[in-house]
């Protein structure tokens, strides 16, 4: 909950208490989602099943309702610990669809794109048989880059029950699980703590951003979507992205609940370049004027470790 609405909560309460009436203050909702099962970025000397264990583990002590894993089956080629860490996944999480091999909408036709969907579609039958797993995650956050592709995919996931597993919350956290295996590597604890704090920071401010978005966008704030990959640095840092989102005032939701706020119909209905989330591409639509915000460092976490 950002500052204006806590205020005008207190506010409400202190009327309501006066009136002696009861009340309740809804804390906001928002799903967390995770992308490129089984694996995002590199392992620092740690297994899949490592990495998977660990993330469960946390989600488990901090109560969270039940987080869609989206996968690409491909990675699973040739390698019995990513097919081990996904079926420990499975087990305990909600699969969705991320494309057999990670494609790009935008450097490939829709029918590609579709063939590459499908191929993805039996080791999710395999880990969920009784799951919902017709939720697709765009890779790359890609829904086509003129008009006709959107339109033919959209079509074609309508035609086969798919939903689409939107993003309205993104800090680009999959930049530090490959920063964070180089810092283990060299043993570097005062690089790996940078790597922490400004993960922290980044998340702040783009949680911030994007909640300003939704209200040039829609008037008001709206149920969130949070894009996280799982990677090495996942298990380590979502406690303290756990607690940063309460103090932000958010509750955990499922996907399924996040996206049942009437502003998940709003279709943005336009090619675009860049693609992004759903408030990326509304505000493009509606030509919105972006606020301004801090850029992510993207040059040192790049840089650190080399
Ligand atoms: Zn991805």
């Amino acid at each position: 909950m950002n500052h204006t609405a806590r205020v005008g909560c207190w506010s409400a309460v202190r009327l309501v208490f006066l009136l002696a009436l009861p009340m309740v203050c809804q804390a906001q909702k928002l799903a967390i989602t995770f992308d490129d099962l089984p694996l995002n970025g590199t392992l620092p000397g740690v297994t899949r099943v490592d990495i998977t264990k660990g993330l469960l583990a946390v989600l488990k002590k901090h109560h969270a309702p039940p987080a869609y894993g989206f996968i690409n089956a491909k990675k699973l080629e040739g390698s019995p610990d990513g097919a081990e860490a996904l079926r420990l996944w499975a087990a305990a999480q909600p699969v969705g669809n991320h494309t057999y091999s990670h494609l790009d909408l935008h450097q490939n036709t829709p029918e590609a794109f579709e063939r590459d969907l499908e191929q993805n579609e039996p080791a999710l039958e395999l880990l969920s048989p009784a799951g919902d797993w017709h939720w697709l995650r765009y890779p790359y956050l890609r829904e086509g880059e003129t008009i006709e592709k959107r339109h033919a995919v959209r079509d074609y996931l309508k035609a086969h029950g798919y939903k689409i597993a939107q993003v309205t919350v993104d800090w680009e956290d999959y930049m530090w699980n490959g920063a964070y295996a180089r810092c283990v590597a060299k043993n570097d604890t005062k690089s790996i703590a940078w790597l922490r704090s400004s993960y922290l920071r980044t998340a702040s401010e783009f949680i911030d951003l994007d909640r300003e978005l939704a209200k040039t966008v829609y008037g008001h704030d709206i149920n969130h979507v949070l894009l996280l990959h799982l990677g090495a640095f996942s298990s380590t840092i979502i406690p303290d992205t756990l607690d940063l989102l309460k103090k932000k005032g958010f509750k955990l939701v499922t996907l399924e609940e996040a996206e049942s706020d009437p502003a998940y119909e709003s279709d943005p209905d336009i090619g675009s370049q860049e693609g992004g989330t759903l408030l990326d591409l509304l505000m493009e639509a509606k030509k919105l004027k972006w606020p301004v915000f801090a850029e992510k460092p993207y040059e040192q976490v790049r840089s650190i470790c080399q």
